[in-house]
Order: C-alpha cells, then sequence, then structure tokens
C-alpha cells in the first residue's frame, strides 16, 4: 500500500475555506483571472448558503478570511469584504444542478478572445479531452448577471454542461468539488492557449476577425462607462504594496 503523499495529506486537514482560498490564487497564478472580477463559489453545506470571492481582492491575494458566506439573496453572513452583485447567477446554477457543489467564473484572457470569437477552442490532442465532460456555447449576450432573470436564462442555457463560453463575456466551469472545477477551468485554460501557441496570434485573429460587436453595449452603458473602480485600485494597490515589500525583502528594493 502506497504511503499517503505529504501534501495530499495536508490538503486534506484545510477547511473548506482554506481550500478554496487556495483554489483562487492557484488559477490566479496560472493566468485564470481578469484582475479582481470573476467569481468562485462553494457550497459547502447542505444549505443554500455559499462561501465566495469578494470583489476586492485579487485571485492571487486571496486569503481563507477574505471570502464571504453569501445567501442566495445576497445577504453577507459572514466576512467583511464587498460582495459582488453580480456573482448572484451562480444560485440560479446551485439552485438548478445539485450535483454541483462549485461554480466557477471569470473572464481569463485566452478563453475570453474565444468568446468575443463566439467560438469553441478546439480539440488538438488527446491530453485536451483529459477529465472528459461537456463544453456548450451560450451565445446570448443581454448584459450583466446581476439580474434575476439573465441569471436564470444562463442557467437553464448552461443546462447540464461542465464549461462554457459565454459570447462576448467569459467563461463558466461547474464541478462536484473543487478539485474537479479547479482542473476543468485550468484545462479550458490550456486548450483555448494551444491553438495560438502551435499557431502565433491565430488565436487572436480569430477574434479581430469578427466583427460582431456587443448588441446593445452602448445601450447598457458598457461603451460609456466612466473609467471608476475603486475596489479594483485598491486591490491592484495591495499588490503593487506586496510587490514592494516582497524586493525590499529580498533586498532589491
Ligand atoms: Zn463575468
Amino acid at each position: 500500500m502506497t504511503a499517503p503523499d505529504a501534501a495530499s495529506a495536508t490538503m486534506a486537514t484545510l477547511s473548506a475555506r482554506q481550500r478554496t482560498a487556495v483554489a483562487l490564487r492557484i488559477l490566479g497564478e496560472a493566468g485564470y483571472q481578469d484582475k479582481i472580477t470573476g467569481h468562485l463559489t462553494v457550497r459547502d453545506r447542505d444549505d443554500a448558503t455559499v462561501l465566495v470571492n469578494p470583489v476586492d481582492v485579487l485571485w492571487v491575494d486571496i486569503r481563507a478570511q477574505d471570502l464571504l458566506r453569501v445567501a442566495p439573496d445576497g445577504a453577507i453572513l459572514e466576512g467583511t469584504r464587498r460582495f459582488n452583485p453580480t456573482a448572484g447567477f451562480h444560485f440560479a446554477i446551485h439552485a438548478r444542478r445539485h450535483d454541483v457543489r462549485v461554480v466557477l467564473h471569470n473572464h481569463p484572457p485566452f478563453g475570453n478572445i474565444w468568446a468575443a470569437a463566439s467560438r469553441m477552442p478546439p480539440l488538438l490532442d488527446q491530453s485536451g479531452a483529459n477529465g472528459g465532460g461537456s463544453t456548450v456555447m451560450v451565445s446570448e449576450y443581454e448584459g450583466t448577471l446581476e439580474d434575476v432573470g439573465r441569471a436564470e436564462r444562463l442557467a437553464i442555457a448552461f443546462g447540464q454542461a461542465d464549461v462554457a463560453v459565454l459570447a462576448h463575456h467569459g467563461v463558466l466551469v461547474v464541478g462536484e468539488d473543487l478539485d474537479i472545477a479547479q482542473d476543468d477551468g485550468q484545462r479550458s485554460h490550456d486548450e483555448s492557449r494551444k491553438d495560438e501557441r502551435a499557431h502565433p496570434r491565430r488565436a487572436l485573429l480569430v477574434a479581430t476577425g469578427n466583427r460582431r460587436r456587443i448588441a446593445g453595449a452602448r445601450l447598457l452603458g458598457l461603451v460609456d462607462r466612466p473609467r471608476r473602480c475603486p475596489a479594483r485600485r485598491a486591490a491592484l494597490s495591495r499588490r503593487s504594496a506586496w510587490s514592494l515589500l516582497s524586493a525590499r525583502h529580498r533586498g532589491r528594493g
């Protein structure tokens, strides 16, 4: 019998909060992030509440104590940081998919090239098929997802899939546990990059060759919106401060 791997044994001792923070940091370090946006919800109890990352901390900086516990009506039951109301659509998926404990959504740069083109990344090799599951394209972009009706329509369109490319928006991944969701997120990120690695600039051309624009973007205020986002600035300045401190620690500051 093989002795338990030390790292696996350590992970087994972590709380749901700690494991969620670890998953966010790993995905953030892998480039599966878009500054402060994106959300990972974990239904760690047999009630309707979830653990979720706050909006004012970069994924790579998340600590277990930063996570919030939020109820389906948006009430923050634990935590002092800010909840991103656009994460509300996760509840629509959690309510419909009892097999799903984890919902992961972000706008990872390479996944978003395919989302911008409203196309699925191709399956180019055997390792890309590892993990199985089904991927769907959700081609309707009606606006941001704090709206309950839009959230419901997205959950219906997602159906029983495991991964979705959300046209003009981002990528959605679900899993029965954190390991599966994290692995599928990483895998879809890698697959989205492979075409670009194998054929420099092709993936970018896929997007720039697409002349479609977000329907109604100006109407929704997405185009002319003033450049204000205090939470994003706070998160980025925290990252800068950490970089400065660590550089000084290394004697390079
Ligand atoms: Zn989004």
